[in-house]
């Protein structure tokens, strides 16, 4: 995946170390200044890191979906079509689809 050599961003050697200072979280989460139109992916106070995979993850499964009913279309048109559908979730929608995804999966990242 990655560069293992020398020429590593010195930035991202802090970054990795920093994951093993922190405390880590998972939350569903909802941006509070725009809590209609955003999907809030993490938050980060003082030492603690919460994440939100649901976003991310709901809008990997409708790009797929997408596929899935539409084999035809670009892999362009997909992406720009998933956009604009994931838009149109409310957030009790996101974590809907996101259970149902938990509650159907095979297989994990070991
Ligand atoms: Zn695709």
């Amino acid at each position: 995946m990655g560069k293992t050599t020398g020429d590593r961003d010195p930035l991202l050697v802090e970054v990795l170390a920093a994951l093993g200072a922190v405390d880590l979280r998972e939350s569903y989460l909802i941006d509070g200044a725009a809590p209609k139109k955003n999907f809030l992916h993490g938050t980060q106070c003082a030492d603690i890191v919460t994440i939100n995979p649901a976003p991310s993850i709901v809008s990997t499964l409708v790009h797929e979906l997408v596929h899935v009913v539409r084999p035809q279309w670009s892999e362009k048109g997909v992406r720009r079509r998933t956009t604009q559908l994931v838009r149109q979730l409310s957030h009790d929608e996101v974590v809907a689809i996101y259970r149902e995804y938990l509650g159907r999966k095979e297989g994990a990242i070991e």
